[in-house]
């Protein structure tokens, strides 16, 4: 019968609906920004070995070269580690895990270069953790390699540990990892978050979980402590698997969404160097970005600008390239920290945020062309086609503007 086609078809997209309905919600309800929007991350960067602060002035050396068109330089958010072994003390004593913090004195050149880029401008520091592991894991390790890393007399790099014992918040002393107890979590957040507060002179506003796994209740931790953002890869990853694979929650964030007093981020991309994620990539991520309308927030670590002269060097070209690139390519870019895209965010600053429907809605059609499966389905049951047309509609409608 005639009349059934178009019953099955309505059918068919209904369900297409149902099924992506909190992927669509979650495209849509994610602020627009109304223009460019470059936010570089670091991680890794604090306690350890001296020669990061040579990298550190280096970049800081590098960004305060330039600036967008409000005069604000480009600005590196780093992720801070707090502390390393004190391996000499561990080896001694063999007693209890001991610490040495970034304030220690043989750590204040790194801790210089840090607090002497952020009073330029050029860094904002944000909290990576107290140990990019959890303590009581590696001193239970029976591991040779795991024991001598502990006990090294120099400060170490975290990056020699095997990559499970890197994450902080899951017991991972066997695999797949298991949950910490409660009370632990509570000590060791309010211990980092005063470490924190004592080295930095400041309270964390923004936390980066390490290797992103976290749990809702290390979530509510940081929270009573002062904690107001979590910078995500846009789900939230609670504990190793057998083969040490992240497994989700389930929970996705997009920028913007709040969880009681915690505002989340969404990393967007990567910007690796050392591994192949040069300007180049950026440069098109960011374009992709922008079209979305959603603000360019890439991931990096200090191993593209620490240990190895050759990949220090290559690094800071591509940064310059980079942030180069894109002053020239979208000349209204804007320069921000996560902290204050995190303040735009949350006061939702129309300046900065778009509010009409005919400015949001091209860019979350742009949204839904990159989301794979259901942009396949929405083409193939015939509802790209209104959705093209709508757009076409806004932006002829839309005036350009600037913030
Ligand atoms: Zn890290």
């Amino acid at each position: 019968m005639l009349w059934t086609l178009p019953v099955l078809w309505l059918a068919a997209l209904a369900a297409i609906l149902l099924w992506y309905l909190r992927d669509i919600g979650r495209l849509w309800r994610e602020p627009v920004l109304r223009c460019p929007v470059l936010v570089l991350e670091s991680d890794d960067w604090g306690a350890g070995p001296p020669a990061q602060a040579t990298a550190l002035n280096d970049m800081a050396a590098l960004l305060g070269g330039f600036q967008d068109t409000s005069g604000q330089v480009p600005v590196m958010s780093l992720a801070v580690v707090l502390s390393v072994p004190d391996g000499k003390a561990i080896a001694a004593e063999k007693g209890p895990y001991q610490r040495t913090c970034l304030d220690e004195p043989s750590l204040s050149t790194v801790l210089d270069a840090l607090k002497q880029g952020e009073a330029e401008g050029v860094f904002s520091l944000q909290l990576h953790a107290s140990e990019h592991f959890w303590p009581n894991t590696l001193m239970g390790s029976v591991d040779p390699k795991v024991r001598s890393w502990l006990s090294q007399p120099v400060p170490a790099w975290t990056e020699e540990l095997p990559p499970h014992l890197q994450s902080r918040w899951t017991d991972a002393s066997s695999l797949p990892s298991r949950s910490l107890p409660q009370h632990a979590v509570d000590l060791a957040v309010k211990e980092e978050i005063e470490i924190y507060k004592r080295v930095i002179g400041s309270t964390p506003r923004v936390v980066v979980p390490p290797t992103f796994i976290w749990t809702p209740y290390v979530e509510r931790a940081w929270a009573a402590n002062g904690i107001q953002c979590i910078v995500t890869p846009g789900q939230r990853y609670t504990f190793l698997a057998a083969d040490g694979s992240h497994i989700a929650d389930g929970a996705k964030f997009a920028n913007g969404d709040c969880s009681g007093d915690i505002t989340y981020l969404v990393r967007y991309d990567y910007f690796e160097p050392a591994r192949g994620r040069d300007a180049g990539y950026a440069l098109h991520a960011l374009g992709r970005a922008s079209s979305e309308g959603r603000p360019c927030i890439l991931e990096n670590h200090r191993v593209n600008f620490c240990r190895d002269t050759a990949v220090h060097r290559t690094s800071l070209e591509e940064l310059e390239k980079l942030i180069a690139g894109a002053l020239s390519l979208m000349p209204t870019i804007r320069f921000l920290s996560s902290c204050e895209l995190l303040r735009v965010l949350k006061e939702q600053d129309p300046q900065w945020v778009a509010r009409h429907f005919n400015e949001r809605f091209p860019c979350f059609w742009r949204r839904l062309r990159h989301s794979g499966r259901l942009w396949k389905l929405l083409k193939l049951s015939g509802l790209a086609l209104p959705g093209e047309l709508l757009t076409r509609w806004a932006l002829c409608s839309v005036k350009p503007s600037h913030v």
